[in-house]
C-alpha cells in the first residue's frame, strides 16, 4: 500500500518508521541524501500533516506531525529540520494567517508533487537583531515590490515557496519598525542565488546567500486578511517552531542511545566490554538522561499545543524547550563521539555526523546565550511582580516550576544581588531553564514512565543546576586582559 493513502496516523507512523529505515544507506553518506531520495520521500505525504483537511491534507493535531518528525530525526536530523523547515516555519504559518485563495493554490501544489517551503528572514548584517533586517518593500496599485539580501536560508535555491520577511519602505525612505511577512513562489523569478555556502553540517540542506527583487500580490502579505501585524505572526511562528525542537532533539539523541549502547556493548577494550567500565556507563545514563529530559517536554508540548491557537505570549516556555532541547543535543552527541572513540570521528557515521549537524541548532532559531538572558529577564519581572528576592521564592509561587518545588527551594535559597552582568544572567538562566526541566521531568511521574528514567534524568538535572550554580559564583574572576599573546611567550618566561 502507498503511504500517503494511508488514513489511520498510527498505522502510517509505523509504515514512515520501516520506509525510513530502508533508507539508512543513503543517510549515511558523507554528503547526506540526494535531491531525490528527499522526493522520494516527500512523495510519501509526510508535510500533509500541516495541511488542514478542508484542502485534501491530513491536519488534525501538531502533536501528529511532532511524532512524524521525531521519527525523522531518528534516521537523518537534516531530514527532521527539512521537515521542520518546510511544515512549521512554511506551511503551518500559512495555514494560519495566509489568505484563502493562496492557502488552496500552495497547498493544491504541495499535495500534488513533492515540494519545499522556506523562511527566509536573515540577512548578512542582521541575525539576532532581526527586527533591523533591512529588506524592504514597497506597495504600488495592489502589487508589492521586495528588495534585498538574505542568507543562511535552510533549502536556499531548492524550496519552491518562501515566507519571506521585509520591512515597508517610507516615504522619506526610512523603514517601518515592524516586519511583514510574505508568500513567494520561486518559480516566478526574481530570487538570484549569489553563493551556496559550504556548510559544516546538514549536508542535505543547501544554504546560501540570495538577492531578492520580487514582484507579488497584496494578498500574499500574512495577516492580509486577518489584519494580523507581522510582528505576532513573527512571535507565534517563531514559539512554534521553538515548540517543536525537543520533537527533533528527542528523536536524534534517542538513536544517540541506541547507537552508542550497540557500540559500547560489542567494543572490546582491555578484554571487557565498554560497557562495563563506570565512566562509560556514566556517560550512557548521561544520554539516556538527556532523552528523558526532551522527552518531558514533547509530554509538555502535546498536553498544550492544540489547545493554543496563538502562541505568541508562549516565549518563556518556547525558550525553555529550544535552548535546553538543542544544548542537549550537542552534549549527547559529543558523549557519543568519546565513546565511539576514533570511530566516532567518521564523518559516514552517525555520531561524527550528528555532532556537525546538531552544532548549528545552539544558534539558529535564537541564539541560545541570547535565550537564556531573555529567560532570566522574564523570571526576573515575574520576581518582582511577585514581591520575591530570592530563586527560592520564586519557585515556590511560579506553575513552571510545581512538581519540583522541595527540591529547587533547597537549591536556589539565595538573593540574586544587584547590577547582575549579562554573563551571570545567561548562567541563571540556564540555571533556571533546567530548573523548569525538572520540573517537568517530575510532571512525568503521573504518565506512564518507568520511576528509574525519572529519578536518573532529575539526578543529571541537578547536577547541572550544581554545576552552573558553582559557575555563577566565579563568573567576575574571568575578565579579558589587554595582553596580546605572543608567539611562544611561554618559552620567553620560563
Ligand atoms: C545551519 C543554519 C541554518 C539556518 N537557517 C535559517 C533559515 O532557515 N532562515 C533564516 O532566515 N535564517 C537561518 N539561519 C540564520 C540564523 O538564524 C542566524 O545565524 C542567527 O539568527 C544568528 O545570527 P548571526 O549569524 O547574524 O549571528 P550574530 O547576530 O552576529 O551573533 C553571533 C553571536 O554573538 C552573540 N550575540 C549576538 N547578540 C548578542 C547580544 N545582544 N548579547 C550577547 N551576545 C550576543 C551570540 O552568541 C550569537 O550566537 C540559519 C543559520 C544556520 C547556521
Amino acid at each position: 500500500m502507498s503511504l500517503s493513502s494511508i488514513s489511520d496516523h498510527a498505522t502510517y507512523r509505523d509504515a514512515w518508521d520501516q520506509k525510513l529505515q530502508q533508507l539508512e544507506p543513503a543517510f549515511r553518506q558523507v554528503s547526506s541524501y540526494s535531491t531525490d531520495v528527499l522526493k522520494e520521500i516527500l512523495n510519501w505525504g509526510p508535510l500533509s500533516y500541516c495541511i488542514p483537511k478542508r484542502f485534501g491534507g491530513r491536519f488534525e493535531s501538531s502533536v501528529e506531525y511532532h511524532e512524524i518528525c521525531e521519527i525523522a530525526s531518528y534516521y537523518s536530523l537534516p531530514l527532521g529540520l527539512t521537515l521542520g523547515i518546510s511544515g512549521t516555519l512554511f506551511l503551518l504559518p500559512l495555514s494560519l494567517y495566509g489568505q484563502e485563495a493562496l492557502q488552496a493554490r500552495v497547498f493544491a501544489d504541495f499535495m500534488k508533487k513533492p515540494s519545499l517551503g522556506g523562511l527566509m528572514v536573515t540577512e548578512p548584517d542582521f541575525g539576532t537583531d532581526v527586527f533591523g533586517i533591512q529588506t524592504s518593500y514597497t506597495k504600488n496599485d495592489g502589487r508589492i515590490h521586495i528588495e534585498g539580501v538574505k542568507h543562511w536560508q535552510g533549502l536556499t535555491g531548492l524550496a519552491d515557496y518562501w515566507l519571506v520577511a521585509a520591512r515597508r519602505k517610507l516615504d522619506d525612505n526610512r523603514l517601518a519598525r515592524h516586519v511583514e511577512f510574505f508568500t513567494y513562489e520561486a518559480s516566478t523569478g526574481g530570487m538570484e542565488v549569489q553563493e551556496v555556502f559550504s556548510s559544516l553540517g546538514l549536508c542535505s540542506i543547501p544554504y546560501g546567500r540570495t538577492r531578492l527583487d520580487l514582484d507579488l500580490p497584496v494578498q500574499n502579505r500574512l495577516g492580509y486578511e486577518s489584519n494580523m501585524s507581522g510582528v505576532r505572526i513573527a512571535y507565534d511562528t517563531l514559539h512554534r517552531s521553538r515548540f517543536q525542537m525537543p520533537t527533533l532533539a528527542a528523536g536524534f539523541i534517542r538513536r544517540l542511545v541506541d547507537e552508542s549502547r550497540v557500540y559500547t556493548r560489542d567494543r572490546k577494550v582491555f578484554g571487557n566490554r565498554l560497557q562495563d567500565y563506570d565512566q562509560v556507563q556514566y556517560r550512557l545514563a548521561q544520554l539516556q538522561a538527556g532523552h528523558t529530559v526532551c522527552s518531558a517536554f514533547c509530554a509538555n508540548v502535546a498536553d498544550s499545543i492544540d489547545a493554543k491557537p496563538d502562541l505568541t505570549k508562549d516565549g518563556l516556555i518556547a525558550n525553555v524547550f529550544k535552548a535546553v532541547s538543542t544544548d542537549l543535543m550537542f552534549d549527547c552527541a559529543h558523549s557519543s563521539v568519546q565513546l565511539h572513540g576514533a570511530n566516532g570521528y567518521h564523518r559516514d557515521l552517525l555520531p561524527g555526523q550528528g555532532l556537525a549537524d546538531c552544532r548549528p541548532f545552539m544558534i539558529f532559531e535564537g541564539s541560545n546565550d541570547i535565550l537564556y538572558e531573555t529567560i532570566y529577564s522574564v523570571f526576573c519581572a515575574e520576581m518582582q511582580k511577585a514581591g520575591v528576592s530570592s530563586l527560592a521564592g520564586l519557585v515556590k509561587t511560579h506553575e513552571l516550576f510545581q512538581y519540583a518545588v522541595p527540591e529547587l527551594v533547597s537549591l536556589l535559597d539565595f538573593s540574586l544581588g544587584e547590577n547582575i552582568p549579562q554573563r551571570k544572567m545567561v548562567v541563571l538562566g540556564r540555571i533556571l531553564a533546567r530548573s523548569v526541566s525538572l520540573s517537568m521531568v517530575q510532571a512525568l511521574r503521573e504518565q506512564d514512565v518507568s520511576d528509574d528514567l525519572v529519578e536518573n534524568a532529575s539526578s543529571f538535572l541537578v547536577c547541572e543546576i550544581e554545576r552552573e550554580l558553582s559557575h555563577a559564583r566565579h563568573l567576575p574572576t574571568l575578565i579579558l586582559t589587554d595582553d596580546q599573546p605572543q608567539p611562544s611567550w611561554w618559552r620567553m618566561r620560563s
